[in-house]
């Protein structure tokens, strides 16, 4: 390999390609990241982030991810990183459920809600605490980690297909972590679009999050980030509009403000909007390509790419360093 020439080529910089990059750069592979947009105008700068499982398949890695990038979690806010913290919360639910939602099963300090704390419509509760991500701060800490660690400039470009971004790439490896765009670029149909919109507003003095779900995508959330407030949300299949809809974000105000009263005339900040890459199963597996090049897939972590991050990324490393070898 002439050293002008990286080793691997990762494909994608939101939380998935990034925290995979700097996984791999911190290794010692020379490592690039190629990407149709740099990471701060990805689906991942859109995530509330709070640590938990969400609308990702039924997969017995999962678990095992999720627990990998929770440690790691914990770690960074050992290290005092200011952009994940330890917050309290409270899941609530309209369905009369016995069991905690999906996400909140793994957080800690699990316990039930007394009814008198239900807003109106909601019938169960979760008290909870988990690591909150402020994802704006952590992609860029994130991608200076990468960049200390030897990893190349991101070259901003978007490949139709895996073949062209192998062409370009020219390296023996490349890493797939393109989220929804793996719909078109494998292509891989399976990987669909679960549209969510969120309004960042003024944080008026909140400090605990919470997350109501009801039946059929009815999602409300609030995630407190220091000054600001991520409110969301919406869970949209298979709408690919990443414009913000000016009378959802009326309505998510609104839903947040019945939970938090206080939201009620928080000053908007900002407008985001992501498509969580919905699929069936998490694709994490390396494949050799007509070409020769083996593509290892690192996609389709739906409502959870923040929450497997860690763990996916250091397999998709393990996968790379297998095929070098
Ligand atoms: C509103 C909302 C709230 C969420 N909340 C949470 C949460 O609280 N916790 C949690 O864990 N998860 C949450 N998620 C889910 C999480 O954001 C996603 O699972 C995660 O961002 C996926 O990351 P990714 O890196 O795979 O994809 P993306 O962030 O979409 O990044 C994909 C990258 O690939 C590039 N790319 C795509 N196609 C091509 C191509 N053809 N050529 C070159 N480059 C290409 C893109 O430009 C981009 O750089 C939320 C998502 C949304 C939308």
């Amino acid at each position: 390999m002439p050293r002008d020439l990286p080793e691997v080529t990762i494909l994608g910089a939101g939380v998935v390609g990034l925290t995979t990059a700097v996984r791999l750069a911190e290794s010692g592979v020379t490592v690039a990241v190629h990407a149709a947009e740099p990471p701060l105008q990805t689906t991942s700068l859109a995530a509330g982030a709070v640590w938990g499982p969400h609308l990702v398949g039924p997969h017995d890695r999962v678990e095992h991810w999720a627990a990998q990038t929770l440690s790691t979690l914990h770690e960074l806010i050992a290290a005092g990183h200011p952009f994940v913290r330890l917050v309290d919360g409270v899941a609530f639910s309209r369905l009369a459920e016995t069991a905690p939602p999906e996400f909140a099963a793994g957080a800690s300090n699990l316990s039930a809600c007394p009814a008198e704390e239900l807003p109106d419509g909601y019938l169960t509760g979760w008290r909870l605490t988990a690591p909150l991500v402020t994802m704006p701060q952590y992609l860029s800490w994130l991608h200076e980690r990468y960049r200390s660690a030897g990893g190349r400039a991101i070259r901003l470009i978007r490949y139709p297909t895996l073949a062209d971004a192998s062409r370009a790439a020219a390296t023996r490896v490349m890493v797939n972590c393109t989220g929804c765009g793996a719909n078109e670029l494998v292509p891989d149909p399976e990987v669909t679009p679960v549209r969510g919109q969120a309004v960042v507003v003024a944080n008026p003095g909140i400090t605990r999050f919470f997350v109501g779900f009801g039946p059929g995508g009815d999602l409300t959330y609030c995630f407190p980030h220091g000054d600001r407030v991520v409110l969301g949300g919406t869970e949209q299949p298979g709408d690919w509009n990443r414009e913000p809809d000016p009378r959802l974000a009326k309505q998510i105000i609104a839903n947040c403000s019945v939970i938090e009263p206080a939201l009620e005339g928080a000053a908007v900040l900002e407008h985001r909007v992501g498509l969580r890459p919905v699929r069936p199963q998490v694709r994490l597996e390396a494949v050799r390509a007509p070409d020769g090049v083996t593509v290892v897939h690192n996609y389709g972590h739906g409502g959870a790419g923040v929450t497997l991050s860690w763990g996916c990324a250091t397999e998709a490393a393990e996968l790379v360093q297998a095929a070098l070898r």
